[in-house]
């Protein structure tokens, strides 16, 4: 078991670099959390865990404690539901093969989007292209990014709110794993699943408690609480969940740069969650300063 007493609070365990669809690098997004306050952090992209490197090297510069971790796509039903795993081992084949299969078929379902889109507005897919750095996650947040550089929209809000949205009949869903499956995957490789953003309101709303309790058994770490899309009543819930099954609980900002108004450290995690999150991993080692 690592020692719990190397790092040092406040920690903020869900930020997004422009290897998914956060505007900033990964040693960038180090240093906003810095500039905040934070002294312990982990990236969190979609689906991918090559920020690691240079986001730990700007840790370790800063005298932060780094956390590898990672934003796994899953689908429960027509809801999309976001699995943050934290500590788990890289090289595991099965997440390896999971994440390169949610992130290829990103890329079909991007193009698609954007063929539909362009029949109405005047975007192409190399405006997304040229809105995503290397070979980044690509999500809807690139298409904004585009419809933005474009004029067409004002802002990422606002494309979300509309060509976006899936009311308007440009969108499409990407493949994603089961829940079930996402919580396994981690697992498995040693890290420790804790269910992103659980109760936020509209489409993608609280998967049932009946399955919630389903993915504690196949071994859920706990839920992120503290996040500003959560409902105040489903935060009140899943804190009662929390306590009945001794779960982890998280505080994050879900930091995307310029893409989101989130701010690094506007939630934090306790040290005592921290701690119980590196107690119970066994994937990867946090780097310590
Ligand atoms: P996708 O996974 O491609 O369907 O896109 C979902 C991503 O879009 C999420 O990970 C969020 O980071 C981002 N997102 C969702 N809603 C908004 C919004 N209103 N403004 C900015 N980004 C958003
Ligand atoms: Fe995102
Ligand atoms: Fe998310
Ligand atoms: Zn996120």
């Amino acid at each position: 078991m690592a020692d719990a007493h190397l790092f040092r609070g406040p920690s903020d365990l869900h930020l997004h670099s422009n290897h998914s669809d956060g505007t900033e690098s990964p040693a960038e997004v180090v240093r906003q959390a810095a500039a905040h306050g934070i002294r312990t952090m982990a990236l969190t992209d979609h689906d991918r865990t090559s920020g690691w490197a240079e986001a730990s090297a700007q840790a370790a510069q800063l005298g932060m404690t780094f956390l590898p971790g990672m934003e796994l796509s899953a689908k429960h039903e027509w809801r999309s539901v976001h699995v943050l795993g934290y500590l788990f081992d890289p090289a595991d084949a099965a997440l390896r093969a999971e994440t390169e299969r949610i992130r290829g078929d990103r890329i079909g379902r991007a193009e698609r989007m954007v063929r539909r889109i362009g029949r109405d507005h005047d975007l192409t897919w190399d405006d997304v292209v040229a809105q995503t750095t290397g070979d980044a996650t690509v999500g809807r947040p690139h298409i904004a990014d585009a419809l933005v550089a474009r004029g067409i929209v004002r802002d990422r809000a606002a494309a979300f709110d509309g060509i976006l949205h899936p009311r308007e009949g440009y969108y499409e869903p990407h493949y994603a794993p089961d829940p079930l499956t996402a919580v396994g995957l981690i697992t498995n490789a040693g890290g420790v699943a804790i269910i992103a953003h659980p109760v936020t309101s509209g489409r993608d709303r609280m998967m049932p408690v009946a399955f919630i309790e389903r993915l504690i058994a196949a071994g859920l770490g706990g839920f992120e609480i503290e996040h500003r899309e959560n409902t105040a009543r489903g935060k009140q819930v899943l804190r009662e969940l929390a306590a009945k099954h001794d779960l982890i609980t998280t505080g994050s900002s879900d930091y995307h740069g310029a893409g989101k108004p989130n701010v690094p450290g506007e939630n934090t995690t306790t040290d005592a969650m921290v701690a119980r999150i590196i107690g119970r991993a066994s994937g990867t080692a946090p780097h310590y300063p």
